[in-house]
C-alpha cells in the first residue's frame, strides 16, 4: 500500500470510508478503465494505485458512490461527489441526480451544532468560553471579545464577531426626500423588503424603507443586482445564524425542488415583495439555501474544470503505466469485474 504522492511525496492522510483503499482524503477512479489514483492535497497530482490493489477497492468506491455519496457536481467527463469526509472524483458521468442543496444545507446544520455549543458556553458562563473558545474554532482574539461582551450574550457577541454590524456600506440616496443611506444594520433587517427578481433587478432586490419620508410605493435604500445578491445571502445568514433542524432543511429543499429554480422559489416565497420579519421559515431558509446555490455552483465549475484539466493528464500516464506493465487478459477480468457483465 502506498502511503505517500509520488510527486511531491506528502504523506496522504487517512479515510475512514474505504478499507480497501484507506490512504487519501480525495480518491479518483475510472469504472470502466479500471483506474485508481489518489489526489494529493498539496500538489494536485494523481498518484496511480498499483493494479493489485485496485480490484477490491474499485468495487467498494462503485458500492459507496452508489450508496452514500452525494453527488456535488458533474461535466461531461467527471462527476465531484462526496461520502463523509472522503470527495471521490469519478470518470464518467454518474447516474445519479445532483443534490445541490445538500451542499449549503450542511453549512445550516454545523451552524445550527455551533450554536448548541456556544448556547451551551453561555450557560457554563463566560470563563467556559474563553477556555474552550479555541476548541469550537473561536481563536484567543474571539474569546476575549465574547469576554468583553458577555453581558450582551455569548451568542450575539459571536454572531457580531462573524458579520459586523452591517449587512451593506455604501453612500445611497432616497428617491422621495435625498435622506442618505450609508450603512444597512443588521438590526433594523426586520423591516428589509426582499423582492423577487427580474431580467432588470438579476436574481433578487432588497429594500429599506426611507426613515424620514416613510414612502412606501417609491424611494428608501434600493438594492439591486450583485450588490442585493450579496446583501441578501448576508441579511439572511444574519437572520439564520442559530442554524436549522435537518427536517426543516429537508422542507426548505422540497419547497426548491417544487419552485424548480431560485427565480421561481424568490415569487412563490416573496410575491411581489415581503419583508424578511414577515416571512415563514421554512420559506426563509429557502431563500438562503438557493441565494447561496448559485455562488457554490461557480466554484464548484472552477474546481471541476481544473480537476478534468488534471485528470486527462493522469489517464494518459496511466494508459502508458497500465499498458506496459500489465498483462491484458487481467486487465480485461478486472474490467468486466468492476462493470459487470461481459462489456
Ligand atoms: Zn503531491
Ligand atoms: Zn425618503
Amino acid at each position: 500500500m502506498f502511503t505517500t504522492c509520488l510527486v511531491c511525496h506528502s504523506a496522504f492522510d487517512e479515510n475512514d470510508s474505504l478499507e480497501h483503499f484507506p490512504r487519501g482524503e480525495r480518491v479518483a477512479f475510472d469504472p470502466v478503465k479500471g483506474r485508481l489514483w489518489a489526489i494529493c492535497k498539496g500538489c494536485k497530482r494523481w498518484t496511480l494505485a498499483p493494479i493489485e490493489e485496485r480490484w477490491e477497492a474499485l468495487e467498494e468506491l462503485d458500492k459507496l458512490v452508489m450508496d452514500k455519496a452525494r453527488l456535488l457536481s458533474q461535466t461531461d467527463n467527471i462527476a465531484l461527489l462526496k461520502a463523509g469526509k472522503l470527495e471521490i472524483v469519478r470518470i464518467g458521468r454518474a447516474n445519479l441526480s445532483e443534490q445541490a442543496w445538500w451542499r449549503y444545507g450542511r453549512q445550516l446544520r454545523e451552524r445550527r451544532k455551533k450554536h448548541k455549543q456556544l448556547t451551551a458556553l453561555a450557560a457554563g458562563g463566560v470563563g467556559a468560553a474563553v477556555l474552550f473558545g479555541p476548541g469550537i474554532g473561536l481563536g484567543w482574539f474571539g474569546a476575549w471579545i465574547l469576554w468583553e461582551n458577555a453581558p450582551r450574550g455569548v451568542t450575539n457577541a459571536a454572531r457580531w464577531l462573524r458579520f459586523g454590524s452591517a449587512a451593506w456600506r455604501g453612500e445611497r440616496r432616497c428617491e422621495n426626500c435625498g435622506f442618505v443611506f450609508r450603512s444597512l444594520p443588521y438590526n433594523e433587517r426586520g423591516r428589509v423588503i426582499l423582492q423577487p427578481g427580474d431580467s432588470e433587478n438579476g436574481p433578487m432586490a432588497l429594500t429599506q424603507p426611507c426613515p424620514r419620508c416613510r414612502k412606501k410605493a417609491s424611494g428608501g435604500l434600493v438594492l439591486t443586482g450583485r450588490e442585493a445578491e450579496h446583501a441578501v445571502r448576508r441579511v439572511l445568514a444574519y437572520h439564520h445564524f442559530a442554524g436549522a433542524s435537518e427536517s426543516r432543511i429537508k422542507s426548505a429543499t422540497r419547497l426548491i425542488d417544487e419552485a424548480g429554480s431560485a427565480d421561481r422559489l424568490g415569487r412563490i416565497v416573496l410575491g411581489q415583495g415581503r419583508r424578511l420579519g414577515d416571512l415563514r421559515r421554512t420559506g426563509a431558509i429557502a431563500l438562503e439555501i438557493a441565494a447561496n446555490e448559485s455562488q457554490e455552483q461557480r466554484l464548484l465549475e472552477l474546481e471541476l474544470a481544473d480537476l478534468e484539466r488534471h485528470w486527462l493528464e493522469e489517464e494518459e500516464l496511466a494508459e502508458i503505466i497500465d499498458g506496459e506493465l500489465t498483462p491484458l487478459p487481467v486487465f480485461e477480468s478486472l474490467r468486466r469485474k468492476v462493470i459487470g457483465g461481459g462489456g
